[in-house]
């Protein structure tokens, strides 16, 4: 074996435990069989807390069990953006550039960092899923997590959602560039459920603030096939409540 070979073969093993190692901590899991959400925590020791954690989402959330507040001291600022539309192979999620897609929580700056959607609902509202969900993904600058879910019910065509939903990329295939105005995705009523959760995904970390609303809004029939088409279910289950506080404002954005 020349020198050559020799460093070619040392190359070539190294970038195939390379991939293997990839494989498994981002890319092996799914939401059926010997790779879904019951395995999570057996694909990657980062996966643990889909296992162990006790403020896992979702969850079954009980609008009457909630403590009512005045205000949360919330602020959206959202606002018509270049983004980039990709099929990541467990979602279509929204990239966007985290240029002033901001929510402020008691002061505290979180940017949009992208938003995706899952069918059926993850979370459940006083024992009823829905037909979709969407999770806009917001970040601070220490890495601190608030998501906002928003329940998707079959009805009119969502305009906002239209050219999107018109060009789904498929597996594999490039991102598409598309426009969008977050704050066109929200409900008209900002009544919501907040709750200390968790990733819906590997590897489920937790302390996420969530805010879900209780309003849903519209998609149509032919809106949710088009997603389902690519992807017929990636919801996690619910997961235990464990004595967690769930509290409800009016408005809360
Ligand atoms: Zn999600």
């Amino acid at each position: 074996m020349t020198k050559f070979t020799r460093l070619a073969l040392v190359a070539a093993i190294s970038a195939s435990f390379g991939t293997a190692a990839f494989a498994l901590e981002h890319g092996s899991w799914s939401y059926g069989g010997n790779t879904g959400p019951h395995e999570w925590s057996q694909l990657s020791e980062k996966n643990k807390l889909c296992q162990s954690g006790l403020q896992q989402s979702p969850v079954s959330l009980k609008s009457k069990k909630a403590k009512k507040v005045k205000a949360t001291d919330i602020k959206l600022e959202y606002r018509d953006s270049a983004a980039k539309m990709v099929n990541n192979g467990h979602t279509i999620e929204v990239d966007l550039p985290g240029d002033g897609n901001d929510i402020k929580i008691k002061g505290d700056s979180y940017e949009l960092a992208q938003f995706h959607f899952h069918t059926p609902s993850e979370h459940e509202l006083d024992g009823k899923h829905f037909p979709m969900e969407l999770h806009m993904v917001n970040k601070d600058h220490d890495g601190n997590i608030a998501v906002i879910g928003v329940f998707i019910r079959e009805g009119k065509e969502n305009k906002a959602l239209a050219s999107l939903f018109s060009k789904l990329p498929g597996k594999g295939a490039d991102g598409v560039a598309v426009r969008i105005n977050p704050a066109d995705l929200l409900p008209a009523d900002h009544k919501g459920l907040f709750y200390t959760g968790s990733l819906t995904t590997p590897p489920c970390t937790e302390n996420v603030h969530w805010l879900v609303l209780e309003e849903p809004i519209e998609m149509s029939a032919e809106q949710i096939q088009a997603f389902r088409k690519e992807f017929p279910d990636n919801h996690r289950p619910v997961q235990p409540f464990n004595g967690r506080k769930t509290v409800e404002e009016d408005n809360a954005l």
